[in-house]
């Protein structure tokens, strides 16, 4: 026997079993996007490499170490995305989306990154993004987060995430800030790993989003970003608070939140949840006012997050709130015998036309009555319908409950439809 070829490490295929959960999720998303006006936007999944290094940053984790980067036939240097923003700002610039115009965008797919593959940690995963074009003010800011806790409501995660708020301010106030923390961390050079000590040099920020528990420990006293604000970024950092408290959405001010990418500036934030272990961040975002013009376009403010979906699916999993996934069946049609199945076929796709809404599906493949029902019970149908010579003669089917306490009924097709819509 030749041997079996696997997936990709950290590449997951989604199984039958789990893309109802999926799906659901999938649909709440679009759901929700649309209750705001937000548009569709698709990107291709392969970009230039040039594209990542420009606006993620040369000296982040992702480009350094994560990035899917390969030669294609040309010699043409191309990347698998990593994330969603840098190809949607692309997109925007080059089809003359963005300048003096306002754009509200979400997307939704694969990303690559190759990193040490754990629970919610993959090399294919999943994000679901926004991206606001053309709006500078914290309004918006406070619109997108307001949009992200109407998820979490309707997932019934509210009790379970929550938010960190933090301001990166201006760039000039970022070099003011980053010159007191170079002077902070060149004192405490020893305690910081390898990563972090080159970065002190090339990308300071970069150190306080650390993960390793020593540089963190290191950095517990570090100068505040908060203290070094320009008053404008001051100023749209507290209008954000104060609308977020009106809208009753709570928040915690981390002075250490820098996110892992170097678009930022201003407001970033995160959803961050204890029930799923290291894998903490479920979503995560901010302002990118400069990203725009850095690839190549007229300056336009920006901003959006970006969600990750394996975290999503691992939290509805692990805290049993699944119950809102449809089943894959909701009516199993059975039937006995040549005429019957005949009978059966043209029953179900009635019932298709008149009850859309419901999973009709066919027994095939024949057996005696015990096997189909056994096939009708692990459908998770809550109906069967019998269908013998009996009903076949009498124009009528029988109608079984699943799942409750009733006994078995006779119904025309026209009774089964008026009952069901009820
Ligand atoms: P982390 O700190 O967990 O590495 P990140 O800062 O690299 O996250 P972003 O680039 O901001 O993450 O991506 C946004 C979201 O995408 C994360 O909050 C997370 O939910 C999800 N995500 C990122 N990387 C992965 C991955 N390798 N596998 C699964 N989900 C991921
Ligand atoms: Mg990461």
């Amino acid at each position: 026997m030749s041997k079996q070829i696997q997936a990709i490490r950290g590449m997951n295929d989604c199984l039958p079993a789990q893309s109802g959960l999926w799906q659901y999720l999938e649909s709440i998303l679009r759901d929700l996007v649309a209750q705001y006006g937000y548009q569709e936007i698709r990107m291709p999944i392969v970009e230039s490499t040039d594209l990542f290094k420009r606006s993620i940053g040369e000296v982040t984790d992702i480009v350094e170490k994560e990035m899917y980067t390969f030669d294609d036939r040309n010699g043409d240097s191309l990347t698998l995305r990593p994330e969603g923003t840098a190809s949607c700002v692309r997109a925007g610039n080059q089809h003359g989306l963005l300048y003096n115009q306002q754009q509200r965008l979400w997307y939704m797919g694969p990303m690559f990154r190759h990193e040490r593959p754990q629970k919610g940690r993959y090399r294919q995963f999943h994000q679901f993004g926004i991206e606001v074009f053309g709006l500078e003010g914290p309004d918006i800011d406070a619109e997108i987060i307001m949009l992200t806790a109407r998820l979490w409501k309707k997932l019934g995660l509210t009790e379970h995430v929550t938010l960190e708020l933090n301001s990166l301010g201006s760039n000039q106030a970022r070099a003011r800030y980053k010159e007191a923390l170079v002077e902070y961390l060149l004192e405490r050079q020893e305690q910081l790993d390898d990563d972090s000590k080159k970065r002190l040099h090339s990308n300071p920020l970069r150190v306080l989003d650390s993960k390793n528990p020593d540089v963190q420990a290191a950095i517990s006293d570090a100068p505040s970003l908060l203290d070094y604000l320009d008053d404008e970024s001051a100023q749209h950092f507290s209008a954000l608070c104060e609308r977020l408290t009106q809208l009753g959405i709570q928040y915690r001010v981390n002075s250490r939140l820098v996110r892992g990418l170097d678009y930022y500036n201003r407001t970033v934030f995160e959803w961050v949840t204890d029930s799923l272990g290291a894998q903490g961040t479920v979503c995560a975002g901010g302002r990118y006012d400069g990203l725009v013009e850095q690839l190549g376009g007229k300056a336009t403010p920006g901003v959006g997050f970006a969600m990750g979906l394996e975290r999503l699916v691992l939290m509805l999993e692990s805290l049993n709130l699944t119950d809102a996934v449809a089943s894959p069946v909701d009516i199993y049609v059975t039937a006995l015998g040549e005429p019957a199945e005949q009978y059966a076929m043209q029953v179900a796709e009635q019932l298709r036309d008149e009850l859309p809404d419901f999973r009709v599906m066919n027994h095939c493949g024949g057996g005696n009555f015990k096997k189909q029902m056994k096939r009708a019970d692990a459908s998770g149908a809550d109906y069967a319908l019998l269908i013998g010579e009996e009903e076949v003669t009498s124009g009528q089917l029988t109608l079984k409950y699943l799942r409750e306490d009733k006994p078995q009924i006779r119904v025309t097709t026209a009774e089964l439809v008026a009952l069901l819509t009820k």
